[in-house]
């Protein structure tokens, strides 16, 4: 299997190319094509097996596609939502990276640090934000954030941020997101407490674990 096989378009192809990427991982092969079919997808994944790729590379082509059919005004339609500080730059690295040959833009926003930048980059526009769940809340009760304009909703380390005490701050950021929209939940683990939590994200997900 190979990147032309799952209908990358040519900018991302050309971004992996950088990359030295061969080929898909595990799954990348089986998420990238649900997420292109724009299915809400249940994964059970490790950090290190490729999973920031296999949703970052389809919804940046999401956006690319969605930015033809409308002139408006660039507004945030992305949403990522991740434990720490270190993964939410993780992501935000990777969205460049494959998005480098792209017109979508991300920020990432976390908190134990001052404000200020977080705020300007995000009055500059972006596509995709990245975020932990103290620092998002914060902005958006500070009216700095709006989720009103969501699409693609994604929820990384979902066991981690359970374990971290987050799920007060996620049931707040779950209750001000669209309800038509495209959900992505990812888990290491997959206990009860997180199967009950999926389920009031995603509607007829489809499963991928590696
Ligand atoms: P992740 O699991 O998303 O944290 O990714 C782990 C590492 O694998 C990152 O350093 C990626 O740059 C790298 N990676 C992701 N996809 C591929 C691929 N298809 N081929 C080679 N390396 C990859």
């Amino acid at each position: 299997m190979t990147f032309e096989d799952l209908k990358l378009i040519p900018s991302v192809l050309k971004a992996l190319k950088d990359e030295n990427y061969t080929e898909p991982t595990a799954i990348q092969a089986q998420a990238i094509p649900l997420v292109l079919n724009h299915e809400d997808v249940l994964g059970s994944a490790q950090t290190g097996t490729g999973k920031t790729a296999a949703f970052a590379i389809p919804i940046i082509q999401h956006l690319v596609n969605d930015r033809q059919s409308s002139k408006g005004k660039r507004s945030i339609s992305t949403l990522v939502v991740t434990p720490t500080r270190e993964l939410a730059l993780q992501i935000g690295e990777s969205f460049s990276t494959y998005g480098k040959y792209t017109n979508v833009k991300n920020t990432v926003i976390f908190g134990g640090v001052n404000q200020t930048s977080q705020i300007k980059a995000l009055r500059q526009g972006v596509d995709v934000l990245v975020a932990t769940p103290g620092r998002l809340l914060d902005l958006m009760n500070q009216g700095y954030i709006s989720l009103k304009d969501i699409q693609y909703f994604v929820l990384d380390e979902a066991d981690r941020m359970l374990d971290m005490g987050f799920i007060h701050d996620i049931k707040k950021i779950l209750a001000k997101l669209p309800k038509d929209r495209q959900s992505l939940f990812f888990s290491a683990t997959m206990p009860q407490k997180i199967v009950k939590l999926s389920r009031e994200i995603l509607r007829n997900p489809k499963k991928v674990a590696v």
